[in-house]
């Protein structure tokens, strides 16, 4: 393979993370070319062991290296309150605020018209199981504040008002177009404290 090609190839890898455009690939695969061969390695291993050892949590897919996450098996959490969020990144910046102390779940997406993703492409099966054992009473929705988190919200409060259980919404207001991850610790603690009751 002539080093265009392989060059070319990498560059292309890099594209397909988030954020990066294709002058920032270049730039990533530019760097690879004058690390260390050792290093080379050891962040190729990296890459292959997180995704080797870590998998969804069987109860709420967060990321995990066990079957059960450490927040699920945390005997001190409120088992009864569930935060549902989209992604597990956004586990990682309600946990920041100190604010929860109930579990999660973690719909790995978000509904988006745009992008052709539909309800049926959540995860929410594990959840329902729990709703139908009746094992929750609160769950608190806190998709993003955007467009597509919005759309989430509404089919959750729908489907989720057929049982037994208080809804809330995360008090981030109207739709500010953000996303949990970039709220400031304070701002998304409060949003919390001050969840709107929904049925
Ligand atoms: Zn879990």
């Amino acid at each position: 393979m002539g080093f265009n090609k392989a060059f070319n190839d990498l560059a292309k890898s890099f594209s397909k993370f988030p954020g990066v455009g294709r002058r920032s690939a270049e730039r990533m695969a530019f760097y690879i070319l004058k690390m260390k061969p050792e290093e080379v390695k050891d962040m190729a291993l990296k890459m292959e062991e997180i995704h080797n050892h870590i998998k969804p949590c069987s109860l709420c897919n967060n990321f995990s290296t066990k079957d059960i996450c450490s927040i699920c098996s945390d005997p001190k959490r409120e088992k009864d309150v569930i935060c549902i969020v989209e992604e597990p990144k956004d586990i990682m910046a309600i946990e920041k605020t100190s604010r929860y102390r109930g579990l999660y779940y973690v719909l790995l997406g978000s509904i988006s018209p745009i992008e052709g993703i539909n309800a049926e492409n959540l995860n929410l099966q594990k959840l329902i199981n729990r709703l139908e054992k009746k094992e929750i009473r609160e769950i608190i929705i806190s998709t993003d504040p955007d467009n597509d988190g919005e759309i989430t919200a509404q089919y959750l409060i729908k489907l989720l008002s057929s049982y037994d259980v208080k809804i809330y919404r995360i008090a981030i207001g109207v739709p500010l177009g953000t996303q949990i991850e970039y709220i400031d610790s304070a701002t998304l603690g409060q949003a919390l404290t001050e969840r709107k009751a929904i049925a």
